[in-house]
């Protein structure tokens, strides 16, 4: 089973996607976080991250399709980050054909946008650990040094802005048409990390 769990920024992608993982034993692929590893070997890429641009639709697809292929990964993914565009999900879509597996459900966590931009502004990552908190909703537990939690650049207001308007531009649009191709459930992710994780189990649990 395949699936793609859409939301905007700071709607708990990631640790949602981290709990199913642990219990499904899934392959997560997270595209912001395998891009900031690849930049670290690649200037030009790191310069476009840095500078808060998209990564071109056909670099992101190439590098997407390389990555999985390498870790001879088709199916049991949790696709967190890409696609993020229509072209991008074309892609994806008869590529994953191709291996003759497909995308079987599609999660998306609804949250508003100021609860968008107070959880991003809080979102804090322990250098040492490399552990990401937030201040508000998972804070540090007592004995983690406050002062090694450092801020995402993309963090910061202006970014936040920046990258809501794409999720408005291009991710909506890419929402609207999967709704015609496949199954597409829309989780309230204004509520604890443990009920949102109850209710992605029950309808997983459904397609098993
Ligand atoms: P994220 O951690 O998901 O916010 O991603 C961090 C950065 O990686 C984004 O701001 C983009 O510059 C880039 N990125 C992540 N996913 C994609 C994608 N699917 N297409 C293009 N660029 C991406």
């Amino acid at each position: 089973m395949n699936i793609l769990l859409l939301g905007p920024q700071g709607s708990g992608k990631g640790t949602q996607a981290r709990l199913l993982v642990e219990k499904y034993k899934f392959f997560y692929f997270e595209s912001g976080g395998f891009l900031r590893e690849t930049a670290s070997k690649n200037e030009e890429l790191r310069k476009s991250l840095a500078a808060g641009q998209l990564v071109p639709d056909s670099e992101m697809a190439s590098y997407v399709e390389s990555y999985l292929d390498e870790k001879g990964q088709y199916d049991n993914i949790i696709f967190d980050g890409f696609p993020r565009t229509l072209t991008q999900y074309k892609t994806l879509k008869n590529w994953l054909e191709d291996k003759n597996v497909k995308i079987d459900l599609v999660i998306i966590l609804k949250i508003d946008r100021q609860t968008t931009i107070k959880r991003l502004s809080s979102r804090r990552i322990d250098l040492q650990s490399g552990k990401i908190y937030n201040l508000i909703t998972d804070p540090p537990p007592t004995g983690v040094d406050q002062t090694k939690l450092v801020q995402r650049e993309d963090d910061k207001p202006d970014a936040i802005e920046k990258r809501l308007a794409w999720y408005d531009s291009l991710v909506l649009p890419l929402i609207d048409v999967l709704r015609n191709e496949t199954k597409v459930i829309e989780i309230n992710g204004e509520r604890s990390i443990e009920e949102i994780q109850k209710d992605l189990i029950t309808e997983i649990d459904k397609l098993k």
